[in-house]
């Protein structure tokens, strides 16, 4: 697995990662994935960059519109889709159910799913506050808690085999919006949750991490960045200078889920265009 890793192409610098796939094909060899939120955005780049590394790929969506999609994503990759909602256990117990029975097994969870609600602290209504944190909480513990029972159970049958999960958290783990106040406490539970997941886990040899994007280009952004002030606003702090794009967040993805990461647990990979690093300059 390493070898393969390390024969892959390098990064480009210059620009954003080619839609081909930066990591050798076949890393993800016989690996079986689900992809929550996998209809749009990074979830989308996830569910393509995992197949194009060889894995077989579930995309999960609650969202109709954005199932057809993938599906309209016209590729002899093995993706398929289901509509799901990942506030409720019972689906999610199928999906991974059905996707054992298609498949064989359940070796990558990649827990993505996640809306923003923004409004001023004093006016934020608990329905707001509580749909965020259903959906980007208490939907990544639903979603990494059935995807570890299946994946503990099938490493008993067979010994040796791995398991990877990946949340996605955001650099709003520990940058504050101060009119996104629950996004913020959901995002910062999502980093705080990875860690327990990790230790919890750790004895079954499976491994669970974050990856906490900076401004990727996709829909959530879209509705956060509403002005050219804004925009510029976000562009002068990102070091980089540029928004990023999901497939860079997906190459994360397949990096987090191959054996090239194997003493990687317990970590948020911050992809965020140097905007963390700005917390630390003394200029
Ligand atoms: P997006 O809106 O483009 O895609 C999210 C997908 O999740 C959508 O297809 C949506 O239908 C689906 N979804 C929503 N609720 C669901 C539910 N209950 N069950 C199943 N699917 C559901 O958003 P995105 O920007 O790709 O965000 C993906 C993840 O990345 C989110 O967790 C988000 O918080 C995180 N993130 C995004 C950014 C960014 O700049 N875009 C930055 C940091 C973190």
């Amino acid at each position: 697995g390493l070898h393969t890793a390390m024969d892959a192409r390098p990064l480009s610098s210059s620009s954003a990662a080619a839609s081909t796939g930066i990591w050798a094909e076949g890393l993800l060899r016989n690996k079986v994935a689900i992809v929550t939120g996998g209809g749009a955005g990074i979830g989308l780049a996830c569910v393509k960059a995992l197949a194009q590394a060889g894995a077989t790929v579930v995309a999960v969506d609650i969202d109709e519109q954005a199932c057809r999609a993938v599906e309209a994503w016209n590729s002899d990759l093995a993706v398929s889709v289901m509509t799901g909602d990942v506030r409720s256990r019972a689906q999610i117990q199928d999906i991974v159910k059905h996707t054992v029975e298609r498949h064989g097994a359940l070796d990558i969870m990649v827990a993505n799913a996640g809306i923003v609600r923004t409004a001023d602290f004093l006016d934020m209504s608990d329905k707001d506050f509580d749909d965020v944190l259903d959906i980007n909480l208490k939907g990544v513990f639903i979603t990494c808690q059935e995807a570890a029972r299946q994946m503990v159970k099938q490493k008993e049958q067979t010994p040796g085999r791995g398991g990877s999960i990946i949340t996605m958290s955001s650099v709003n783990a520990v940058l504050a919006i101060p009119t996104a106040a629950g996004y913020n406490a959901a995002k910062g539970g999502v980093s705080s949750l990875t860690r327990c997941m990790a230790l919890g886990l750790a004895p079954h040899g499976i491994r669970v991490n974050a990856i906490g994007p900076g401004s990727i280009q996709t829909q959530v952004l879209q509705s956060v960045v509403t002005d050219e002030a804004a925009r510029h606003r976000m562009l002068s702090r990102t070091p980089l200078g540029r928004i990023g794009d999901p497939e860079e967040i997906g190459q994360i993805a397949v990096f987090l889920a191959s054996p090239a990461a194997s003493y990687i647990t317990g970590q948020t990979i911050y992809a965020d265009g140097g905007r963390l690093a700005l917390n630390y300059t003394c200029e």
